[in-house]
């Protein structure tokens, strides 16, 4: 059961060291009855506290992991209902759903194109998570043949064990999710999922149901549960999602688990988009698509990575001197922050202008020019700083170098750290470098 801060405080030291970043104990205490902290912050609890704290400061929301060869894919642990409150932790997996039933020709080829995705964002590489195969023929056949064209992990779809128990067979030594156990089955699934060391998604109409079952089949030793509340259109599944998200965070452990969702069941692909971007949003952990279009994918995976974005901690990429389109010792140098869409904002930009360029990436903790600047992170002092820090006149012999238009106010001051430079103020947007590069300079 969940203690009160008050509880996990007389639990504590209270020695008010604060080692663990609080200035006191009691901070300490509410913070973690919060769950926005974590127990080894404190170095001094006690092994005995440690105990009884364990289960209070257990994540309400169990971690699953699938898992195959290098491959893994994540839910759970989250904490909180609104991101902005600390963070979500583990993204949702978009598994793209096959069939038996298409034959091993069809589904290799689905998979080949699909596990072969990669497209970059920001520096960061998107790919897809993982398959979902539908038993609904030979099931051994079909995981084969996904398997044959990728190793990522396997969500297994149907309700006769004795289908599903072949193609697991066939993912020895991986962790694959069966879905799903209902009232009717539930015993054999849970058997079949002990058998396999697979996860188990616990299917039922109505959270009660749900929360009865979680108890019974973790009771024969199932322990990475996967919950499908059911219902169907994007009211329904909204209002399942965010009940089960409120009651976990309450501490109501039989409903303590990740969430599958299915908007391959839509009619169209563009109401499946529309039903997986809810999932992405609220609160799904695996998401099992039919469709698999770069075009529906792509937006789908940025939704991704800016929900579960740390709000606290801005994407970065590393200060340095980049160097764009093969420039040369008298190439102009343009200044930027490390914030990873402004940087990237303004290299593509460069890049598409077919200008040559250095691109001073300065450390301003991530943030964009604007907001840099106004909290004393991006002015003259550190541009003089940056430029001597990676050497830039070991590599430039013409001097130039352009502020983005918004930071203009510090041309004076840096001409000033910089007196041998030409310092230029250039657009104010990103869209208009190339144009600038044409023509200015
Ligand atoms: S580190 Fe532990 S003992 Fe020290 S202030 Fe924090 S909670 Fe208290």
């Amino acid at each position: 059961m969940a203690l009160s801060g008050i509880q996990i405080y007389k639990l504590l030291p209270q020695t008010n060291c604060k080692e663990c970043g609080f200035p006191t104990c009691l901070a300490f205490a509410m913070k973690l009855a919060a769950k926005q902290v974590e127990l080894a912050a404190c170095p001094y609890v006690s092994d005995e506290s440690q105990a009884q704290l364990a289960e209070s400061s257990a994540p309400p929301i169990r971690l699953v992991t699938l898992k195959s060869g290098e491959h893994e894919a994540k839910a759970g642990n989250e904490v909180v209902l609104f991101r902005h409150e600390k963070t979500f932790y583990n993204k949702p997996g978009l598994f793209i759903r096959v069939k038996a039933s298409d034959g091993a020709e069809a589904i290799s080829k689905k998979v080949t194109e699909a596990d072969a995705y990669k497209v970059n964002y920001v520096g960061m590489d998107f790919t897809v998570d993982g398959f979902a195969v539908v038993a609904d023929g030979d099931a051994a056949s079909a995981v084969k043949a996904v398997r044959s064209a990728s190793k990522r992990p396997i969500i297994l779809i149907g309700e006769d064990a004795s289908v599903l128990d072949p193609a697991l067979a066939v993912l020895e030594g991986e962790t694959a999710l069966i879905a799903a156990a209902a009232e009717s089955n539930w015993e054999t699934m849970a058997d079949l999922a002990v058998r396999h060391k697979a996860a188990l998604v616990v299917k039922a109409d109505n959270l009660d149901t749900l929360a009865e079952m979680t108890v019974k089949i973790k009771e024969k030793g199932v322990e990475n549960l996967v919950l499908d509340p059911g219902g169907a259109g994007m009211s329904k599944t909204l209002a399942n999602s965010v009940q089960l998200r409120r009651l976990a965070l309450k501490n109501v452990r039989e409903l303590g688990y990740p969430v599958i969702s299915y908007p391959c069941k839509a009619d169209k692909p563009a109401q499946e988009a529309i039903l997986a971007a809810q999932a992405i949003a609220k609160y799904s952990g695996f998401i099992v698509l039919e469709t698999f279009d770069p075009a529906m994918i792509y937006p789908l995976l940025v939704l991704r990575e800016n929900i579960y974005t740390d709000p606290q901690k801005p994407i970065q990429v590393q200060p340095g001197i980049y160097e764009i389109n093969s420039p040369q010792p008298d190439s102009p140098v343009l200044v930027t922050t490390n914030f990873s869409i402004t940087y990237f904002s303004v290299a593509n930009e460069v890049e598409g202008s077919g200008k040559p360029a250095w691109l001073l990436v300065t450390d301003a903790d991530g943030m964009s020019v604007l907001t840099a600047w106004a909290a004393g992170k991006f002015d003259a002092e550190r541009i003089a700083k940056a430029t001597k820090e990676f050497n830039l006149t070991d590599k430039v012999s013409k001097l130039v170098i352009v502020l983005p238009g918004h930071v203009a106010v510090l041309s004076g001051e840096l001409e000033e750290e910089l007196p041998n430079w030409d310092v230029k103020v250039g657009p104010r947007e990103a869209v208009d470098i190339p144009a600038y590069l044409k023509q200015a300079i």
